[in-house]
């Protein structure tokens, strides 16, 4: 790596005093209200030395940590607040194949050959999820099979030509739903035909974090919570991350902050756009509510940034919207219900119980960054220095966090080189404030685009 770490760290003399740690607390979401129990860890308050440090407890670090302890690397995570507090335990709890940018761009970007492989691992993250989720029915994660795309376009033809390319170049068998059984599913005229994917699934994403975290801490991972990397250093050839109450000492470190990464590695924070998302879950809807969305499936549209949601446990839960500001509008919730009538007229007297908003990482390609992180990334040569990453997975991470886990931990114990499938998406700077506004600009000129398609199917 040509570039010296310090030179990425935000100074030693800007270090708060251990007093002033300051820990978020969840925010206040269905999931945190319905979390499952689990230990409050300490914050580290010495320095500690290990193989590896992981910075960030959502689903990449944790996945990450264990899977490299799995493979014998004494391994520390480090979480800024709680296990599962960003994205992870606030999102969709969608999980299924594929990535948050579409086959198409990865397909023109990788080949197809590539892009097939890319496919495969994505599945196998779903898989990972499906398979982990099975050994702690104890969690309550209580995943629910069945995942629904719909269009509000009436357009047979583009999603059979979807159907034919998933099963010809991608091995993945989905069914194709007309638009009589969509409208007999589903209470709405909004919506035309339809994709389902049988392997497509929901979990309570929370609990399934807390529950990764336990295998990792019985698998010997040492997390603390309430701990915030703030520098970075290099010394006697091991990395030292430096925290209020102390630091780590380890050969390698894995960067998965994502879009709460703020100012920690400065590549990673140039590369990362962090767009924010809105979610609502209403009071258990009563029967004649429930009769409007009459299966229990993952349903989402596919417009360029569409709503996404699914009954559980009697509940609508609803999420929708993208922007790049970060501040949370204060009529949120009455915001989303509009989204919710808007399709189903019959739930107009929908009564909301939370409503929350979370971060999601973008890199500029929209696919996630799975690699070194060293200035070669790209290049030829072997990783350098033994800093890692593994983030940006934007809004499809629930299967993409567990297959970059397991990836970069064959990585950097096994030599396994299938992450440089990745490297046609590298770290690319996407330009700050210039950045956040040609994608606030992109998005509101898709909703555009999505108003006048829906305008010429009506
Ligand atoms: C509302 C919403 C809905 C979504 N729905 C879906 C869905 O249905 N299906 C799907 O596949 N994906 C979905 N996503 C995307 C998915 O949740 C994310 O891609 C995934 O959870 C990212 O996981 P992560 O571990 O990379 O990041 P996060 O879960 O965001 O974790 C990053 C962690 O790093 C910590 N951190 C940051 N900086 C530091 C530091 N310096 N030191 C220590 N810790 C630090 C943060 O506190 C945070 O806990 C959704 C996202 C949102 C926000």
């Amino acid at each position: 790596m040509s570039e010296s770490l310090s030179s990425h760290s935000i100074g030693r003399q800007s270090l708060p005093r251990k007093s002033t740690i300051q820990i978020a607390p969840y925010p206040q979401s269905y999931y945190a209200a319905t979390k499952s129990k689990a230990p409050e860890r300490t914050s580290l308050s010495r320095a500690v030395e290990a193989d590896v440090c992981v910075i960030g407890g959502g689903l990449a670090g944790l996945t990450t940590a264990l899977e490299l302890q799995r493979r014998g690397q004494e391994t520390v995570l480090l979480e800024a607040n709680r296990i599962g507090w960003g994205a992870s335990g606030r999102n969709g709890g969608f999980v299924s194949a594929g990535y948050s940018e579409g086959l198409s761009a990865i397909i023109a970007k990788s080949g197809l050959e590539d892009a097939q492989a890319l496919y495969r691992l994505s599945r196998e993250g779903a898989a990972y999820v499906r398979q982990r989720t099975a050994a702690w029915p104890d969690a309550d994660i209580n995943p629910v099979e069945g995942r629904l795309s719909v269009l509000r376009t009436d357009d047979s033809a583009r999603l059979m030509a979807t159907r034919d390319r998933l099963e010809k170049d991608f091995e993945h068998a989905t069914v194709y739903w007309p638009t009589e059984r969509v409208r007999d599913a589903l209470q709405t005229e909004r919506y035309f035909q339809g994709l389902q994917d049988p392997d497509g699934f929901h979990i309570h994403p929370l609990n399934y974090a807390l529950a990764l975290a336990r295998e990792a801490e019985q698998a010997g991972v040492t997390i603390y919570e309430g701990t915030r990397a703030l520098a970075l250093e290099r010394t006697g050839g091991r990395h030292l991350v430096r925290c209020a109450g102390g630091q780590v000492a380890a050969g390698t470190l894995v960067f998965c902050t994502s879009g709460y990464e703020h100012r920690l590695f400065r590549p990673l924070t140039r590369a990362l756009l962090p767009i924010a998302t809105y979610m609502i879950a209403s009071r258990t809807l009563n029967e004649e509510e429930q009769q409007a969305i009459s299966i229990p499936y993952a349903i989402s549209d596919e417009r360029r940034a569409g709503d996404y949601y699914r009954l559980y446990r009697g509940r609508l839960l609803w999420g929708g919207r993208i922007t790049t500001r970060r501040e949370e509008p204060k009529a949120l919730g009455q915001m989303l219900k509009q989204d919710v009538t808007s399709v189903y007229p019959a739930l107009g007297r929908l009564q909301l119980a939370y409503a929350w908003s979370g971060l999601m990482g973008y890199a500029r390609h929209k696919m996630p960054l799975i690699g070194p992180c060293g200035a070669d990334v790209g290049g030829d040569g072997p990783p350098r220095d033994g800093l890692w990453m593994a983030t940006g997975f934007g809004g499809h991470g629930l299967n993409t966090t567990a297959m970059a886990g397991e990836l970069i931990a064959r990585a950097i114990v096994e030599k396994d080189d299938r992450w440089k499938l990745f490297r046609p998406y590298p770290l690319q700077p996407v330009g700050g404030a210039l950045g956040q506004a040609a994608v606030q600009l992109t998005y509101w000129a898709m909703q555009l685009r999505d108003w006048l398609d829906e305008r010429r199917s009506a």
